[in-house]
């Protein structure tokens, strides 16, 4: 991979525009109806906050910060209440009441809900049940989605994940290396690829410098190489670069493996909303509230 913008400021190139820096109430135009308009937020910890409008909204995870039935319920409202047609959202490391895949969250709920246990039916409802549904909510676990946007218009398919590094324990954790890179090996090639964590080396900085992304995600990414990669997790490194695929042996097109239509381009997008380190606070000293400039949704804008 080449290539890398600055990672706070707003780019295009062919086919793609990406909005980091614009006023939340006076969004910029989408080109054209050929276009299509991702909304990409993250880690909103059961917060509500100003969300352009947009065809997509894809919520990378962190829907909660204690994982509580009221803490899911509030989300849950807000997301109902946006009006993008479809809203893709997948869990994080802090939605352990989500984590009911082989009993995890029967074993763990104690250590942090100590006898309150969550009625995870109820919550998995919130995200699957009518309501949702009749809302344009679409929850993935490990799973792929397909839609159109438009009549007649391009089909879109995403794939998303909760899943990331081991860190305590929490929700939806793997260990770095071979659980890592069994689990990714099966994500299938798509136009959109959200995962809670990001990749390592991208956008993975947290504040002591270390980069603490996934190295197995990292090394799939040549054969996945979707148009756009949402992800949090690291509320510090909040921002979006596009990296040019270059020519090389890492390159596969069509055939055996499964790379259906891989991309020149991939548009990397840390959507974290929940400020944190120096960009936390306003020249003034304020604290920067959950989604507030420049910890504000991402707009990207994809040619069909
Ligand atoms: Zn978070």
């Amino acid at each position: 991979m080449a290539d890398e913008s600055p990672a706070s400021a707003n780019f295009s190139f062919p086919g793609a525009k990406v909005y980091l820096d614009y006023d939340i109430h006076d969004p910029p135009p989408i080109p054209s109806s050929k276009w299509t308009r991702f909304v990409c937020i993250s880690d909103s910890h059961a917060t509500r906050f100003a969300v352009p409008d947009g065809d997509v909204l894809l919520h990378s995870g962190d829907l909660t910060y204690y994982s509580t039935f009221g803490d899911f319920e509030v989300t849950a409202e807000w997301l109902r209440e946006l009006p993008h047609p479809t809203k893709i959202v997948i869990g994080g490391n802090h939605d352990f009441a989500l984590h009911a895949q082989d009993g995890w969250y029967d074993r763990n709920y104690r250590r942090f809900h100590d006898e309150d246990k969550q009625d995870v039916e109820a919550i998995s409802n919130l995200f699957r049940g009518s309501a949702a549904e009749r809302a344009g909510i679409v929850y993935l676990e490990n799973e792929r989605y397909d839609f159109h946007v438009r009549d007649g218009g391009k089909k879109w398919t995403v794939y998303g994940s909760p899943w990331t590094p081991a860190f305590g324990n929490w929700a939806f954790n793997y260990d770095r290396g071979r659980e890592a890179e069994d689990l990714i090996s099966t994500f299938p090639q798509t136009d959109i690829l959200l995962t809670h964590g990001p990749p390592f080396h991208i956008l993975d900085k947290v504040l002591t410098g270390r980069h603490v992304g996934c190295a197995a995600l990292s090394a799939r990414l040549p054969s996945l190489r979707p148009r756009l990669h949402v992800f949090g997790h690291i509320h510090e490194d909040h921002g979006a670069i596009v990296r040019e695929w270059t020519a090389g042996p890492d390159i596969v097109r069509g055939g055996d493996n499964g790379v259906e239509n891989p991309s020149e381009h991939t548009v990397f997008v840390n959507a974290a909303n929940f400020p944190l380190g120096p960009r936390a606070r306003t020249s003034d000293g304020q604290q920067v509230p959950v989604g507030g400039a420049p910890f504000q949704p991402v707009i990207v804008d994809l040619l069909d």
